[in-house]
């Protein structure tokens, strides 16, 4: 515990001399001249003059020593296809994808979206965007058109990247249908669309002029290589659009030399994976996870990555112990959700394979249970290592750090603040700092540490607005999750303090989900709260007003309106949003002042007491909420 203490307090009161020391874990075309740049707070420039490459330290710098070891496994058990490209033969792909980009006028500082299945495509066009100094976002393949258009309209992307389809437990997901779509609904198009054509949707269309097929670029580009353009350590490399309180995602913009260092340097000091050994992380590309985990972190450390396409229990439940005993993985992350699956199988299938190389089992994305944590830890007979970090941060914000020191776990906890978060708990009201075993917002004194959002695509505004200024007194980032810490320091996080969901370890703004049920022209309004749910964590459940009263006066009539607002949701969001259960009523709790009161409904769905309820306008409404839940 001692040395965890006095790492973490150096990495505070030395700032400098920490991170200067993890600088030297990658390479740098030209040196930096500054550690840090705190001089417009809180915005925070990290290797000031230094000038690096993300794709160079992904690949190119790799290949004298480890040309011939596998960067990348591919497995899919939707297709039944296994690949495996070494690190010199990545490097072909992604030059080769680096012309193709060139090729259609992508410049430095341009946007490239990439809305696509788990295919090797999507990392190659992940890697060769940011080597030819363009800017990626990639948006998550389950969301629907309309979020997809939002996003176009925001990044305004030159070249937008897809598949025709995506699989799911044995059936095809068509991309290219949802992409059409979305273009007609953008205000922004980009000029070209390129299409991986994986032969799942033969029936598949193309606007002639805007699509052009990647097999044939691929072939015309063959053997092209591209160099790497050096950028400014702060020059953006990615676009992550994630949901917050308000309807409009908000695109957390990532720098390049700060999130390469702090990567790098968290597979050695909190993922204790060596370069040359496997990590296999189970999220999607979509993801913050995937964006660190499955692509950067593993590769900028020179070790192998496995990307997996599939479920957990297809071909049956053992599928990924075999994943690990084949290839000898060393660490592997995944989620909760993913833990609650497998428990419910046959335990037989996890103790079926020969885990022996695995390490660690990391686990993030949303709150840990002990009986979860407990179950994996038996079954499995490896560490369960909890992390907490979120799509801002971009890398663990309380973890073990076990590269470190050996610190003893607490089940339910993850433990301690990462070295360079300087990590405090607040009452929300004053704003002073809360005791032991106190409630309070976790919150993180900026400079946010190297690899943390540099700010909000194109407004920087509602950067320091969103995250700095909602607590009292002091300019302080706040995450939005409740927390406390016990007497021995350890963390155990609570839940959002805003109107954030979790489902499944996905973010989802309630907003978005109300907006999108009120699409439907029927809807009057809507109130969405999360519940708790025994495998995702939580599910959206709708609270609905129609207009016309006169529709749900049949069993027939109910049914159909709700279908009609499941649909609409799948249409606008995507199925990931879709609410477990949609309730009609004809009033919604509100103050007095017209706020919904969401927590209360919340805490009804949940069969807890809704606590104190003076503001409200009309008892009546909660009344209807709980006759609604009987029902
Ligand atoms: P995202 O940005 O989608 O990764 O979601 C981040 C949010 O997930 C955080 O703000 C937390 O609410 C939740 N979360 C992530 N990791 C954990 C964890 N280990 N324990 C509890 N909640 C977590």
């Amino acid at each position: 515990m001692h040395s965890y203490v006095e790492a973490h307090r150096r990495s505070l009161a030395d700032r400098d001399g920490f991170w200067r020391e993890r600088a030297a874990l990658i390479d740098w075309q030209t040196p930096f001249s500054e550690v840090l740049d705190y001089s417009r707070p809180p915005f925070a420039r990290w290797f000031v003059g230094g000038r690096t490459n993300l794709c160079h330290n992904a690949i190119d710098r790799h290949l004298a020593e480890r040309g011939a070891q596998p960067a990348l496994v591919y497995i899919s058990t939707e297709t039944d296809t296994r690949r495996t490209y070494t690190y010199e033969e990545l490097a072909d792909e992604v030059n080769r994808f680096a012309a193709i980009l060139t090729a259609q006028g992508v410049d430095r500082g341009d946007r490239v979206l990439i809305y696509m299945p788990m295919i090797p495509e999507a990392v190659f066009a992940m890697l060769a965007t940011v080597r030819i100094g363009a800017i990626h976002s990639v948006v998550f393949g389950g969301f629907a058109a309309a979020s997809l258009a939002t996003r176009i309209d925001d990044a305004q992307p030159k070249v937008l990247i897809t598949a025709d389809a995506g699989m799911r437990a044995g059936k095809s997901v068509r991309y290219k249908p949802l992409v059409d779509e979305a273009l007609r609904l953008t205000v922004h198009p980009p000029s070209r669309v390129i299409i991986v054509n994986r032969g799942i949707d033969a029936a598949m269309s193309s606007t002639p002029g805007r699509d052009l097929d990647y097999a044939t670029l691929a072939a015309q580009y063959a053997g092209e290589s591209v160099p790497c353009v050096w950028l400014e350590s702060s020059e953006p490399s990615y676009i992550l659009y994630t949901s917050g309180t308000t309807g409009n995602p908000k695109g957390v913009q990532r720098d390049t030399g700060g999130y390469a260092v702090a990567l790098t340097a968290s597979m050695r000091d909190i993922f204790c994976v060596a370069p040359g050994e496997t990590m296999f992380t189970t999220s999607d590309i979509g993801w913050v996870v995937g964006h660190s985990y499955i692509v950067y972190a593993p590769l900028l450390n020179g070790s192998t990555t496995i990307m997996y396409e599939g479920l957990p229990i297809r071909p049956d439940p053992g599928v990924w112990w075999r994943i690990v005993a084949e290839h000898r993985v060393r660490t592997m992350f995944s989620s909760p959700t993913a833990i609650r699956v497998l428990k419910k199988q046959d335990p037989a299938f996890m103790k079926a394979h020969d885990v022996s190389s695995l390490r660690y089992l990391f686990l993030a994305g949303e709150p840990l249970d002990e009986p979860t944590a407990r179950w994996a830890a038996d079954s499995l007979g490896v560490a369960i290592v909890d992390n907490y970090w979120q799509t801002e941060s971009g890398w663990p914000i309380l973890s073990a750090q076990l590269g470190i020191a050996e610190t003893p776990r607490k089940f339910g906890s993850p433990s301690f603040p990462v070295c360079g978060y300087d990590v405090r708990l607040l009452d929300e009201l004053t704003g002073e700092e809360v005791g032991a075993d106190r409630k309070g917002v976790l919150a993180i004194v900026p400079p946010l540490p190297p690899g943390c959002m540099t700010t909000i695509w194109g407004d920087d505004q509602r950067f320091v607005r969103t995250y700095f200024e909602t607590l009292p007194g002091r300019s302080i980032y706040s995450t939005f999750d409740w927390a406390l810490r016990d007497a021995d320091g350890y963390y155990f996080v609570l839940g959002r303090t805003d109107d954030v969901i979790n489902v499944a370890g996905h973010r989802l703004g309630t907003r978005e989900i109300e907006e999108a049920v009120q699409a439907h022209p029927g809807i009057a309004e809507v109130a969405v709260v999360g519940v708790a749910d025994a495998i995702k964590g939580q599910l959206p459940m709708a609270f609905a007003v129609v207009k016309d009263p006169s529709l749900l006066e049949t069993a027939e009539g109910i049914g159909r309106m709700r279908a009609e607002v499941l649909s609409t949701v799948d249409r606008l969001l995507g199925a990931i949003a879709r609410p477990g259960a949609v309730h009609f009523v004809t009033l919604l709790p509100k103050t007095r002042s017209g706020k919904l009161l969401r927590r209360a409904i919340q805490a009804l769905a949940e069969g807890r007491d809704p606590g104190d309820l003076t503001t409200i306008e009309d008892p009546a409404a909660l009344e209807q909420i709980r006759d609604a839940l009987k029902s």
